[in-house]
């Protein structure tokens, strides 16, 4: 049996709590290893590692961290079969995928920031007449918590604690419990770079205990915090009278409004992408689908008929296109949704249905499903479902789609098919979302602001908003004389 267990202070060990929680392969439904249950001992060993790193840590060179968070990147990319081969296996994303995605990201994430910590200012204030120039210090906090969730797990997980160890600070992070191996596996290659121990430490666990005991720890003053939204307000409501830097990204049902006008053989292609890539486990899914009626019974057709296409099977088969759902809770999470769907009055036009593939019976395999709605306010067009589930809706005008799409509580992204580059800028202005693509999807630039409005989340990470999260600005006025 495979034991992941924490990285503290640069070294494996066992929990302090010597309990575990089994690991399961989701694509055999069958348990393959323990994960490591850490308690608030565990945390406040990781803790004081954390502490004990800090001073050297947040006094070196800006070359010297780069220099390690390179080096980083460059393990990670050598070790990507491996690495690729532990989050398909944890995870049941198609291998191809994390061969392709998950784990080149999670090397870029370590290189972006090696890199942009080099280029990272802070702005000067001359009051010429008052002979006073201020200047912005841009200090590193201490020791901060960064936590996961499960969908892309290495991804997610490097795009918090690669800025938080590039601007200096220390980490206490906790990977989700659901999806821990490729975090477990990352401790060797930051052994092997040269991270000096105790800046990163990496602590297995559930959310309520492990995950708790982060947020909960008085001295760990920033949290950079990744999942669903009703966890985000727990976490808020527990920071909140301690003052912490908080960084919430959280969940998102996100409009993709198709317009007539749009190139509709490339809006095909890349709408059956954002209906169902990784199972539709991505919070940048685009999950509600609304077609201008003039071309949504082609749509549809059309739509249906790809979507029926797409294989279903072993993640580890090449042509595999949907692999299996990330547990079985969660799968019978997005059955339930289809059973409300019918009870809502929306019509199934495909999947929906658990799929048996030879071989991997137990395994949590799903047909990916197309449901029409009649009323976008149904709890189906409403509610998160974070599965391989999209509804669609035919609309008659831009405002309707607007007012459709603005009319849920998330606001993580968005997307717009249209070459009309006046309706682009109108609705990019007033639709309510963090990140709008138009004509593309998940196209990302490491260096632009990413994170959601209203229930979507506070705060942004990415690029410099990422450095600027990590750091606290201090302002030193300074007088002088002629
Ligand atoms: P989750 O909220 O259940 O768990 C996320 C992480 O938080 C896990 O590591 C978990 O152990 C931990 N956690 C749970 N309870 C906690 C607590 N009380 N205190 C501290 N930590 C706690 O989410 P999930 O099911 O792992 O992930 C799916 C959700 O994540 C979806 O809602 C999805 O939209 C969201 N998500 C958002 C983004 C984004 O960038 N906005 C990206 C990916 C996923």
């Amino acid at each position: 049996m495979e034991k992941i267990i924490n990285y503290i202070n640069g070294e494996y060990c066992e929990p302090l709590s010597e309990e575990w929680i089994d690991n399961y392969n989701p694509s055999k439904g069958e348990v393959f290893g323990v994960i490591a249950n850490s308690n608030e001992a565990d945390v406040e060993k990781a803790y004081r590692a954390a502490k004990e790193a800090y001073p050297a840590w947040s006094n070196s060179t800006i070359e010297e961290r780069s220099r390690v968070l390179l080096k980083i990147a460059s393990l990670i990319e050598v070790n990507l079969e491996r690495l690729a081969k532990a989050e398909s296996e944890d995870n049941g994303k198609p291998l191809s995928l994390a061969r392709s995605v998950d784990i080149p990201r999670a090397s870029a994430n370590f290189r972006f920031f090696g890199n942009a910590i080099t280029q990272f200012a802070s702005e000067a204030h001359e009051s010429v007449g008052l002979n006073t120039i201020n200047f912005t210090l841009r200090q590193p906090i201490g020791v901060v918590g960064c936590i996961s969730p499960w969908n892309l797990p290495l991804y997610l997980f490097t795009w918090k604690v690669a800025p938080a160890i590039a601007a200096g600070n220390t980490v206490v992070a906790k990977p989700s419990e659901v999806t821990p191996k490729t975090a477990f596996l990352l401790g060797e290659i930051l052994s092997k770079a040269g991270l000096p121990k105790g800046v990163l430490n990496i602590v297995h666990g559930t959310g309520p205990t492990a995950g708790q005991a982060i947020v909960a720890h008085p001295k760990i003053k920033a949290i950079s915090f990744t999942g669903g939204t009703k966890t985000g307000e727990h976490i808020a409501r527990t920071a909140a009278p301690m003052f912490k830097k908080l960084s919430l990204e959280l969940g998102g049902k996100n409009p993709n409004l198709i317009f007539a006008d749009c190139d509709y053989e490339t809006m095909l292609d890349v709408t059956v992408r954002s209906s169902f890539a990784n199972q539709g486990q991505i919070c940048l899914c685009g999950s509600r689908i609304f077609v201008e009626r003039s071309i949504y019974e082609q749509f549809r057709e059309d739509f249906v008929a790809r979507v029926r296409e797409l294989k279903v099977g072993d993640p580890f088969d090449d042509s595999t296109r949907i692999g299996a759902l990330v547990s079985e809770p969660h799968m019978e999470k997005v059955l339930s949704y289809i059973e409300l769907a019918k009870e809502e009055g929306g019509k199934v036009l495909c999947g929906g249905n658990r799929v048996t593939v030879p071989g991997l019976e137990n395994g949590y395999y799903l047909q990916p499903a197309v449901i029409e709605v009649y009323d976008d306010q149904c709890r189906v067009n409403q509610e998160e479902i974070f599965g391989p589930v999209v509804t669609i809706m035919p609309f008659d005008t831009e405002e309707e789609a607007l007012q459709m799409a603005n009319s849920v509580r998330y606001g993580l992204s968005s997307t717009i098919w249209t070459s009309n580059i006046d309706r682009t800028m109108r609705i990019s202005k007033k639709i309510e979302a963090g990140i709008v693509w138009v004509n593309t999807w998940l196209n990302r630039d490491l260096r632009t602001p990413f994170g959601g409005v209203k229930a979507s989340g506070v705060g942004r990470e990415g690029g410099f908003e990422a450095l600027r999260f990590f750091t606290e600005p201090k302002n030193v006025c300074i007088k002088y004389s002629e």
